[in-house]
């Protein structure tokens, strides 16, 4: 009887260490996206992992007129980028007004010399106190002026943001004697202000303003394109002006 109480309760013993597992006091850290319920002390896992969460396409690195950013997709809820994606400004204005300063379309228009393989040059000056990116072809010259809240920018305003109007001025002279590069300097302006532009493109518009120009009694050309408006006349010391302007 005795040797019978003994096995029973060796049997009671084993049978509890079955029901317990280890006989670890589980402290059980909370399932993740990876990973499953888990105790910290053995271990064992119960469960399985909760998955990531997909959450909405946000801008992780904003676009520049200048480089590309990245648009990343988070995980609502441990917050790592499930996927990373490139992207470029399709435009360069926003809410009626250019996304650069009067400094960075200089840069943007040397960016477009080099990369066009272009003859013409291009820097920033001052003149009369205004900012100006002054381009040069052969011995003649044209310039690009800049206003915000109808007014020129001072050379002092060249980093300042809000730019609504550009215009782009040239004399009859350089028309004349440097065409092709007139029409060059022309195209290098549409597309610094339209990263949507092929150069095909913006060359068939520099043809049609300056066409439209010719057969108008008025002298006075426009074009709209991609939400940008040029605008083709002559200015007040019948210098060619063409004057862009968004919607
Ligand atoms: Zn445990
Ligand atoms: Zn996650």
């Amino acid at each position: 009887m005795k040797r019978k109480i003994s096995v029973l309760l060796i049997l009671a013993l084993a049978l509890s260490i079955i029901l317990t597992g280890c006989g670890c006091d589980h402290q059980w850290k909370e399932a993740t996206c990876t990973e499953p319920k888990t105790c910290t002390l053995c271990e064992e896992t119960e469960g399985e992992a909760l998955g990531h969460n997909k959450g909405e396409l946000t801008i992780g690195v904003e676009a520049t007129i200048f480089n590309a950013g990245t648009k990343t997709r988070p995980c609502t809820n441990c917050g790592i980028a499930l996927t990373t994606e490139r992207y470029e400004l399709v435009s360069y204005f926003e809410d009626g007004k250019f996304l650069f300063t009067a400094a960075d379309f200089t840069k943007k228009y040397q960016e477009l010399i080099t990369s066009l393989d272009s003859t013409i040059y291009a820097k920033e000056s001052s003149e009369e106190g205004g900012y100006v990116t002054d381009i040069s072809f052969g011995t003649q010259n044209a310039g690009i002026c800049f206003a915000k809240d109808d007014v020129a920018l001072t050379y002092e305003e060249k980093d300042v943001k809000g730019i609504e109007e550009i215009v782009l001025v040239f004399s009859p002279q350089a028309a004349l004697d440097e065409s092709t590069a007139v029409a060059e300097a022309v195209i290098l302006y549409f597309m610094a202000l339209d990263p949507a532009l092929t150069v095909e493109e913006a060359g068939q518009m520099c043809t049609n303003i300056f066409n439209g120009f010719t057969y108008n009694s008025e002298k006075v050309s426009s074009l709209e394109k991609n939400g940008i408006t040029h605008t083709l006349m002559l200015d007040g010391s019948s210098n060619f002006a063409i004057l862009t302007t968004l919607e």
